[in-house]
């Protein structure tokens, strides 16, 4: 019931602001860190005219959006306007904080969405930039966890880059240890960091794939729900189930000064390629291709039609 809700709702992204604690060596808004961010009356704002456009379900998103002291106000008055789920994009870090996940929870988040890049903390630290940051994701999961009796959704995203991918089965060992509720793994997309150091942080996908496959059979094995973003079906043979694009929902996103009404059509014209030989595949109608850049640096060959 809850998957059928989801689809059916429409969905709006928020970005409140890009300051952050953490510098990940893959940020795809690093470029945008000095800009100030949005007031409260902004936000507000934004939330009203998505309600009045239909949305019902907001993501709060950045830069790191619990480091803005009003976001627990944010997060009650989404809900005052109406707005039946309200999840919170973050890096994690900031849910070490019982005090901020009791009013948090207090004032209306309904979902919890935390980012896990790697299975210790030195090597999430370093992909973070900041000492310590692995400890605090991890407890603010136990956090959320102890404080709802399991019962807020806790869905995952780790970005799979050059240094973790091969620590992607540890990584959705960990999750599932912390019986989080869905785990995603993220090919990187070359924006920001990752463009400014492509060679030295994305990986080559036939490289990764072998990798992938394991950290799926780990959380499957456990029975947790599990999906790889940003990896055609021609990389997935026998995985393509697992692939997030065509569960993702219809989203709207409000940027300063900026609105996208449907961020799919983007994804898709805009952030993604396809090939010539995609033409002849039986994925050509529903897959996106990769990352636009992907190819710039690693060619196409690794993309082939799959036949039938
Ligand atoms: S060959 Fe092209 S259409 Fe087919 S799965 Fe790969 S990227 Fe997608």
């Amino acid at each position: 019931v809850s998957e059928c809700l989801t689809c059916a709702i429409k969905r709006v992204a928020i970005f409140v602001g890009y300051s952050c604690n953490n510098d990940c060596e893959f940020c795809v808004v690093a470029a945008k860190r000095g800009r100030p961010d949005r007031t409260t009356e902004e936000v507000r704002e934004e939330l009203k005219q998505a309600f009045q456009g239909g949305a019902r379900q907001v993501v709060f998103t950045g830069g790191e959006c619990t480091l803005r002291k009003d976001l627990c106000d944010l997060v009650a008055f989404a809900r005052s306007l109406g707005f039946i789920s309200v999840h919170i994009q973050t890096n994690g870090s900031s849910f070490v904080s019982m005090d901020l996940c009791k009013r948090l929870l207090g004032a209306g988040m309904t979902e919890f969405n935390p980012s896990l890049h790697g299975a210790t903390a030195s090597m999430h630290d370093s992909l973070t930039g900041r000492k310590g940051s692995f400890r605090q994701t991890v407890l603010g999961i136990h956090n959320v966890r102890k404080l709802t009796q399991g019962r807020m959704p806790i869905l995952t995203n780790t970005v799979i880059v050059r240094k973790n991918y091969t620590s992607l089965a540890d990584i959705a060992r960990l999750l599932v240890g912390l019986r989080v509720h869905q785990i995603q793994f993220a090919f990187v997309h070359a924006q920001g960091n990752a463009a400014r150091h492509y060679k030295r942080v994305v990986p080559r996908k036939s490289d990764v794939m072998p990798f992938v496959f394991k950290a799926l059979d780990v959380a499957m094995k456990a029975n947790v729900r599990v999906m790889t973003e940003a990896i055609p079906p021609c990389l997935m043979k026998g995985y393509e189930q697992f692939i997030a694009e065509p569960f993702i929902p219809s989203t709207e996103v409000r940027e300063r000064g900026k609105l996208v009404e449907r961020f799919e059509d983007v994804r898709i014209s805009e952030a993604k390629v396809k090939f010539v030989q995609c033409q002849t595949c039986r994925f050509d109608r529903t897959c996106e291709g990769p990352w636009r850049e992907y190819p710039e640096y690693y060619g196409s060959q690794e993309f082939q039609p799959v036949a039938g």
